[in-house]
Protein backbone atom coordinates (compact mmCIF):
# COMPACT_ATOMS: atom_id res chain seq x y z
CA UNK A 1 0.00 0.00 0.00
CA UNK A 2 1.55 3.40 -0.90
CA UNK A 3 1.91 5.77 1.50
CA UNK A 4 0.93 8.81 -0.46
CA UNK A 5 -2.69 7.19 -0.68
CA UNK A 6 -5.08 8.23 1.75
CA UNK A 7 -7.10 5.49 3.89
CA UNK A 8 -10.29 6.45 4.08
CA UNK A 9 -11.68 4.23 6.63
CA UNK A 10 -9.02 6.23 9.20
CA UNK A 11 -10.43 9.26 8.44
CA UNK A 12 -13.38 11.38 10.61
CA UNK A 13 -16.75 12.27 9.00
CA UNK A 14 -15.58 15.95 8.57
CA UNK A 15 -11.63 15.33 7.30
CA UNK A 16 -14.05 13.14 4.30
CA UNK A 17 -16.29 16.01 3.54
CA UNK A 18 -13.12 18.34 3.39
CA UNK A 19 -11.51 15.60 1.19
CA UNK A 20 -14.87 15.45 -1.11
CA UNK A 21 -15.39 19.33 -1.16
CA UNK A 22 -11.79 19.73 -2.51
CA UNK A 23 -12.34 17.30 -5.11
CA UNK A 24 -15.40 19.71 -5.87
CA UNK A 25 -18.07 16.87 -4.61
CA UNK A 26 -21.01 17.38 -2.53
CA UNK A 27 -20.57 16.80 1.20
CA UNK A 28 -23.30 14.58 1.16
CA UNK A 29 -21.38 12.33 -1.16
CA UNK A 30 -18.65 12.09 1.47
CA UNK A 31 -21.29 11.01 4.48
CA UNK A 32 -22.84 8.37 2.05
CA UNK A 33 -19.00 6.63 1.43
CA UNK A 34 -18.70 7.69 5.41
CA UNK A 35 -21.80 5.34 5.84
CA UNK A 36 -21.03 2.61 3.86
CA UNK A 37 -17.59 2.18 5.28
CA UNK A 38 -18.69 2.16 8.76
CA UNK A 39 -22.13 1.13 8.68
CA UNK A 40 -22.24 -1.43 6.17
CA UNK A 41 -18.97 -2.42 7.38
CA UNK A 42 -18.03 -3.21 3.61
CA UNK A 43 -14.34 -3.06 2.27
CA UNK A 44 -14.39 -2.31 -1.54
CA UNK A 45 -15.01 0.81 -2.79
CA UNK A 46 -16.62 -0.17 -6.29
CA UNK A 47 -19.56 -2.07 -4.02
CA UNK A 48 -20.42 1.72 -3.11
CA UNK A 49 -23.48 1.55 -5.41
CA UNK A 50 -24.64 5.09 -4.48
CA UNK A 51 -21.66 6.61 -5.68
CA UNK A 52 -21.39 7.52 -9.34
CA UNK A 53 -19.04 5.88 -11.17
CA UNK A 54 -16.38 8.53 -12.34
CA UNK A 55 -15.87 9.32 -8.30
CA UNK A 56 -15.72 5.84 -7.63
CA UNK A 57 -12.52 5.41 -9.79
CA UNK A 58 -11.88 9.15 -9.01
CA UNK A 59 -11.49 7.68 -5.08
CA UNK A 60 -9.53 4.78 -6.11
CA UNK A 61 -7.08 6.45 -7.89
CA UNK A 62 -6.36 8.85 -4.84
CA UNK A 63 -6.56 6.42 -2.09
CA UNK A 64 -7.81 2.91 -0.64
CA UNK A 65 -10.26 1.30 1.95
CA UNK A 66 -7.84 -0.47 4.66
CA UNK A 67 -8.95 -3.99 4.51
CA UNK A 68 -8.14 -6.69 7.37
CA UNK A 69 -9.34 -10.15 7.09
CA UNK A 70 -10.31 -12.73 9.46
CA UNK A 71 -7.46 -15.53 9.83
CA UNK A 72 -8.16 -17.72 12.52
CA UNK A 73 -10.68 -18.14 15.16
CA UNK A 74 -10.32 -20.11 18.34
CA UNK A 75 -13.25 -20.69 20.24
CA UNK A 76 -13.13 -21.57 24.14
CA UNK A 77 -15.17 -24.79 25.56
CA UNK A 78 -14.99 -23.15 28.84
CA UNK A 79 -17.13 -19.97 28.21
CA UNK A 80 -18.50 -18.24 24.89
CA UNK A 81 -15.02 -15.99 24.31
CA UNK A 82 -13.66 -16.00 21.07
CA UNK A 83 -9.94 -15.05 20.39
CA UNK A 84 -9.29 -13.89 16.45
CA UNK A 85 -6.34 -13.66 14.42
CA UNK A 86 -6.73 -11.18 12.12
CA UNK A 87 -4.67 -10.67 9.49
CA UNK A 88 -3.50 -7.20 8.48
CA UNK A 89 -2.94 -5.91 4.83
CA UNK A 90 0.31 -6.22 5.14
CA UNK A 91 0.03 -10.06 6.48
CA UNK A 92 0.75 -9.15 9.60
CA UNK A 93 -1.17 -10.81 12.26
CA UNK A 94 -2.94 -9.73 15.53
CA UNK A 95 -4.87 -10.82 18.07
CA UNK A 96 -8.59 -9.67 19.42
CA UNK A 97 -11.25 -11.10 21.30
CA UNK A 98 -14.59 -11.74 21.83
CA UNK A 99 -16.38 -11.80 25.08
CA UNK A 100 -19.95 -12.42 25.82
CA UNK A 101 -21.60 -11.51 29.19
CA UNK A 102 -24.84 -12.34 27.99
CA UNK A 103 -26.80 -8.97 27.89
CA UNK A 104 -23.70 -7.20 26.27
CA UNK A 105 -21.05 -8.24 24.15
CA UNK A 106 -17.21 -6.82 24.69
CA UNK A 107 -14.68 -6.85 21.80
CA UNK A 108 -10.56 -6.31 23.13
CA UNK A 109 -9.08 -4.86 20.68
CA UNK A 110 -5.33 -4.39 20.21
CA UNK A 111 -3.60 -1.08 19.25
CA UNK A 112 -0.30 -2.02 17.99
CA UNK A 113 1.56 -4.86 16.18
CA UNK A 114 3.60 -5.62 19.65
CA UNK A 115 4.45 -3.39 22.12
CA UNK A 116 7.57 -1.61 23.08
CA UNK A 117 6.67 -1.10 27.18
CA UNK A 118 8.25 -4.45 28.33
CA UNK A 119 6.42 -5.27 31.08
CA UNK A 120 7.90 -8.64 32.06
CA UNK A 121 5.19 -11.01 32.63
CA UNK A 122 3.05 -9.81 29.49
CA UNK A 123 3.41 -11.81 26.33
CA UNK A 124 2.45 -8.84 24.09
CA UNK A 125 5.89 -7.07 23.88
CA UNK A 126 7.93 -10.24 23.75
CA UNK A 127 8.06 -9.92 20.24
CA UNK A 128 9.25 -6.43 19.87
CA UNK A 129 7.06 -3.55 18.32
CA UNK A 130 6.68 -3.56 14.40
CA UNK A 131 4.39 -0.32 13.74
CA UNK A 132 1.13 1.40 15.01
CA UNK A 133 -2.53 0.22 14.14
CA UNK A 134 -4.40 3.39 12.18
CA UNK A 135 -8.09 4.46 13.11
CA UNK A 136 -9.23 1.52 10.56
CA UNK A 137 -7.19 -1.18 11.79
CA UNK A 138 -8.92 -0.58 14.99
CA UNK A 139 -12.04 -0.34 13.93
CA UNK A 140 -11.83 -3.29 11.48
CA UNK A 141 -11.61 -5.85 14.51
CA UNK A 142 -14.68 -4.75 15.94
CA UNK A 143 -16.64 -4.85 12.27
CA UNK A 144 -14.98 -8.20 11.25
CA UNK A 145 -16.57 -9.61 14.65
CA UNK A 146 -19.98 -8.26 13.93
CA UNK A 147 -19.99 -9.54 10.52
CA UNK A 148 -19.38 -12.75 11.62
CA UNK A 149 -21.12 -13.46 14.42
CA UNK A 150 -24.37 -11.43 12.82
CA UNK A 151 -24.40 -9.47 16.47
CA UNK A 152 -23.96 -5.72 17.97
CA UNK A 153 -21.04 -5.63 19.75
CA UNK A 154 -21.69 -2.48 22.67
CA UNK A 155 -18.42 -2.77 24.70
CA UNK A 156 -14.87 -2.01 23.61
CA UNK A 157 -11.99 -2.15 26.05
CA UNK A 158 -8.46 -1.64 24.13
CA UNK A 159 -6.56 -3.69 26.41
CA UNK A 160 -5.66 -6.54 23.42
CA UNK A 161 -1.69 -6.38 22.01
CA UNK A 162 -0.04 -2.39 22.15
CA UNK A 163 -0.21 0.52 24.52
CA UNK A 164 -2.93 2.52 22.97
CA UNK A 165 -1.82 6.22 24.52
CA UNK A 166 1.83 5.28 22.53
CA UNK A 167 -0.56 5.43 19.25
CA UNK A 168 -2.13 8.16 20.31
CA UNK A 169 -3.08 10.01 17.20
CA UNK A 170 -4.68 6.95 15.81
CA UNK A 171 -6.58 5.89 19.00
CA UNK A 172 -8.26 9.54 18.84
CA UNK A 173 -9.05 9.39 15.49
CA UNK A 174 -10.47 5.56 16.52
CA UNK A 175 -12.90 7.01 19.43
CA UNK A 176 -14.37 9.76 16.40
CA UNK A 177 -15.19 7.53 13.88
CA UNK A 178 -16.69 4.54 16.35
CA UNK A 179 -18.56 7.68 18.17
CA UNK A 180 -20.19 9.68 15.07
CA UNK A 181 -23.58 9.21 14.27
CA UNK A 182 -23.09 8.52 10.82
CA UNK A 183 -21.04 5.31 11.90
CA UNK A 184 -21.45 2.84 14.43
CA UNK A 185 -22.84 5.31 16.76
CA UNK A 186 -21.10 3.84 19.99
CA UNK A 187 -20.49 6.15 23.07
CA UNK A 188 -17.75 6.63 24.12
CA UNK A 189 -18.54 5.82 28.03
CA UNK A 190 -19.18 2.04 26.84
CA UNK A 191 -14.88 2.60 25.84
CA UNK A 192 -11.92 1.76 28.43
CA UNK A 193 -8.58 2.33 27.13
CA UNK A 194 -5.70 1.09 29.36
CA UNK A 195 -2.65 2.40 29.81
CA UNK A 196 0.76 1.55 31.59
CA UNK A 197 0.63 5.27 32.57
CA UNK A 198 2.25 7.82 29.87
CA UNK A 199 1.78 10.57 31.50
CA UNK A 200 1.93 13.29 28.97
CA UNK A 201 -0.58 11.89 27.01
CA UNK A 202 -3.53 11.04 30.20
CA UNK A 203 -2.98 14.81 30.39
CA UNK A 204 -3.70 14.89 26.99
CA UNK A 205 -6.62 12.83 26.50
CA UNK A 206 -8.15 14.54 29.50
CA UNK A 207 -8.13 17.78 27.70
CA UNK A 208 -10.12 16.42 24.83
CA UNK A 209 -12.97 15.49 26.96
CA UNK A 210 -14.26 12.45 25.56
CA UNK A 211 -15.75 10.35 28.55
CA UNK A 212 -14.00 7.27 27.87
CA UNK A 213 -13.12 5.22 30.74
CA UNK A 214 -9.23 5.16 32.12
CA UNK A 215 -7.36 2.31 33.79
CA UNK A 216 -4.14 2.49 34.88
CA UNK A 217 -2.12 -0.71 35.06
CA UNK A 218 -0.64 -0.41 38.47
CA UNK A 219 0.37 -4.01 39.59
CA UNK A 220 2.66 -2.12 42.35
CA UNK A 221 2.34 0.43 44.71
CA UNK A 222 6.33 0.68 45.71
CA UNK A 223 7.84 2.95 42.98
CA UNK A 224 11.03 0.44 42.87
CA UNK A 225 9.02 -2.66 43.14
CA UNK A 226 7.06 -1.82 39.96
CA UNK A 227 10.31 -0.91 37.93
CA UNK A 228 10.79 -4.36 38.45
CA UNK A 229 8.28 -5.48 36.92
CA UNK A 230 7.26 -2.41 34.60
CA UNK A 231 10.30 -0.67 32.66
CA UNK A 232 8.08 2.58 31.62
CA UNK A 233 8.35 3.18 35.43
CA UNK A 234 11.72 5.05 34.70
CA UNK A 235 9.86 7.46 32.78
CA UNK A 236 6.96 8.24 35.02
CA UNK A 237 6.78 7.66 38.38
CA UNK A 238 3.98 6.55 40.41
CA UNK A 239 3.02 10.25 42.23
CA UNK A 240 3.22 11.42 38.10
CA UNK A 241 0.93 9.08 37.36
CA UNK A 242 -1.80 9.82 40.45
CA UNK A 243 -1.74 13.55 39.62
CA UNK A 244 -2.35 12.79 35.99
CA UNK A 245 -5.71 10.68 37.17
CA UNK A 246 -6.71 12.98 39.82
CA UNK A 247 -6.82 15.69 36.58
CA UNK A 248 -8.50 13.39 34.48
CA UNK A 249 -11.28 12.87 37.06
CA UNK A 250 -11.64 16.83 37.33
CA UNK A 251 -11.30 17.48 33.68
CA UNK A 252 -13.71 14.26 32.64
CA UNK A 253 -15.70 13.36 35.73
CA UNK A 254 -14.83 9.82 34.70
CA UNK A 255 -14.01 7.70 37.68
CA UNK A 256 -10.40 6.09 37.07
CA UNK A 257 -9.72 2.46 37.94
CA UNK A 258 -6.42 0.62 38.23
CA UNK A 259 -5.68 -2.68 36.87
CA UNK A 260 -3.61 -4.88 39.67
CA UNK A 261 -1.98 -8.10 38.13
CA UNK A 262 -1.57 -10.25 41.44
CA UNK A 263 1.56 -12.26 41.34
CA UNK A 264 2.17 -14.57 44.35
CA UNK A 265 4.85 -13.71 46.82
CA UNK A 266 5.70 -10.60 44.75
CA UNK A 267 2.60 -8.05 45.49
CA UNK A 268 0.03 -9.37 47.36
CA UNK A 269 0.76 -8.73 51.03
CA UNK A 270 -0.47 -6.72 53.96
CA UNK A 271 2.00 -4.22 53.07
CA UNK A 272 1.18 -3.70 49.27
CA UNK A 273 -2.66 -3.49 50.65
CA UNK A 274 -1.55 -0.49 53.13
CA UNK A 275 0.50 0.66 50.24
CA UNK A 276 -2.54 0.96 48.18
CA UNK A 277 -4.58 2.32 50.76
CA UNK A 278 -1.92 5.05 51.21
CA UNK A 279 -1.17 6.10 47.56
CA UNK A 280 -4.92 5.47 46.47
CA UNK A 281 -5.94 8.16 49.44
CA UNK A 282 -8.73 10.54 48.59
CA UNK A 283 -9.19 9.44 44.94
CA UNK A 284 -12.32 8.31 43.65
CA UNK A 285 -10.82 5.13 41.92
CA UNK A 286 -11.54 1.56 42.29
CA UNK A 287 -8.67 -1.54 41.87
CA UNK A 288 -9.39 -4.22 39.40
CA UNK A 289 -7.55 -7.13 40.90
CA UNK A 290 -6.13 -9.73 37.56
CA UNK A 291 -4.74 -13.17 38.47
CA UNK A 292 -1.45 -13.00 36.87
CA UNK A 293 -1.81 -15.80 33.57
CA UNK A 294 1.08 -17.46 33.62
CA UNK A 295 3.42 -17.17 30.23
CA UNK A 296 6.46 -19.36 29.16
CA UNK A 297 8.44 -16.10 30.31
CA UNK A 298 7.83 -15.37 33.27
CA UNK A 299 8.17 -16.96 36.17
CA UNK A 300 5.50 -16.34 38.33
CA UNK A 301 2.04 -17.63 39.41
CA UNK A 302 -1.31 -16.03 40.33
CA UNK A 303 -1.75 -16.75 44.33
CA UNK A 304 -4.71 -19.42 44.85
CA UNK A 305 -8.20 -18.10 44.02
CA UNK A 306 -8.57 -18.47 48.17
CA UNK A 307 -6.11 -15.70 48.81
CA UNK A 308 -6.85 -13.57 46.31
CA UNK A 309 -10.24 -13.19 47.81
CA UNK A 310 -8.33 -12.46 51.05
CA UNK A 311 -6.09 -9.76 49.21
CA UNK A 312 -9.49 -8.23 48.15
CA UNK A 313 -11.13 -7.92 51.80
CA UNK A 314 -7.78 -6.04 52.93
CA UNK A 315 -8.36 -3.83 50.23
CA UNK A 316 -11.91 -3.62 51.07
CA UNK A 317 -11.20 -3.26 55.07
CA UNK A 318 -8.93 -0.31 54.00
CA UNK A 319 -12.03 1.65 52.16
CA UNK A 320 -11.27 0.69 48.32
CA UNK A 321 -13.53 -0.81 46.09
CA UNK A 322 -12.15 -3.69 44.24
CA UNK A 323 -12.89 -6.38 41.72
CA UNK A 324 -11.91 -9.68 40.94
CA UNK A 325 -11.56 -9.96 37.15
CA UNK A 326 -12.93 -13.26 35.98
CA UNK A 327 -10.84 -15.38 33.32
CA UNK A 328 -12.03 -15.68 29.98
CA UNK A 329 -11.39 -17.85 27.24
CA UNK A 330 -8.10 -19.46 29.23
CA UNK A 331 -8.24 -22.44 27.10
CA UNK A 332 -7.39 -20.29 24.33
CA UNK A 333 -4.64 -18.30 25.45
CA UNK A 334 -7.29 -15.35 25.19
CA UNK A 335 -6.71 -14.18 28.86
CA UNK A 336 -5.47 -10.55 30.08
CA UNK A 337 -1.41 -10.44 28.74
CA UNK A 338 -1.75 -13.81 26.99
CA UNK A 339 -2.20 -12.17 23.53
CA UNK A 340 0.67 -11.89 21.04
CA UNK A 341 1.57 -10.41 17.90
CA UNK A 342 3.78 -13.65 15.60
CA UNK A 343 1.24 -16.26 16.42
CA UNK A 344 1.68 -17.35 12.59
CA UNK A 345 5.32 -17.25 12.73
CA UNK A 346 5.28 -19.57 16.03
CA UNK A 347 2.56 -21.78 13.99
CA UNK A 348 4.72 -22.00 10.98
N1 LIG B 1 -0.61 -1.43 27.40
C1 LIG B 1 -1.85 -1.38 28.10
C2 LIG B 1 -2.77 -2.53 27.72
C3 LIG B 1 -2.18 -3.82 28.13
S1 LIG B 1 -3.07 -5.26 28.44
C4 LIG B 1 -1.58 -1.40 29.58
O1 LIG B 1 -0.45 -1.58 29.99
O2 LIG B 1 -2.52 -1.17 30.35
C5 LIG B 1 -4.24 -5.01 29.68
C6 LIG B 1 -3.86 -5.44 31.09
O3 LIG B 1 -3.40 -6.79 31.21
C7 LIG B 1 -2.76 -4.57 31.67
O4 LIG B 1 -3.12 -4.18 32.96
C8 LIG B 1 -1.60 -5.52 31.70
O5 LIG B 1 -0.61 -5.13 32.60
C9 LIG B 1 -2.28 -6.80 32.07
N2 LIG B 1 -1.44 -7.99 31.83
C10 LIG B 1 -0.41 -8.10 31.00
N3 LIG B 1 0.11 -9.34 31.05
C11 LIG B 1 -0.60 -10.02 31.95
C12 LIG B 1 -0.56 -11.36 32.44
N4 LIG B 1 0.35 -12.22 31.98
N5 LIG B 1 -1.47 -11.73 33.36
C13 LIG B 1 -2.40 -10.86 33.80
N6 LIG B 1 -2.50 -9.59 33.37
C14 LIG B 1 -1.62 -9.17 32.44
Amino acid sequence: MENKKIEFNSLKIEELEDLFLSLGEKKFRAEQFFRFMHQKKNFEIENCKQLPKVLIEKLKEIGYINTSSIYTKYESKLDNTKKYLIKLYDNRIIETVFMDYGSYCTVCISSQVGCRMGCTFCASTKENFKRNLTSAEMLNQIYLIENDLNLTINNVVIMGIGEPLDNYNNVIGFLKIINSEKGKNLSLRNITISTCGLVHNIYKLADEKLPVTLTISLHNPFQKERREIMPISDNFSIDEILKACKYYFDKTSRRVSFEYTIIKGQNDSKKHALELKNILKGLNCHINIIPLNSIKEFDGVAPSTKYIYVFKSMLENYGINATIRKKQGDDINGACGQLRQGVLQEEN
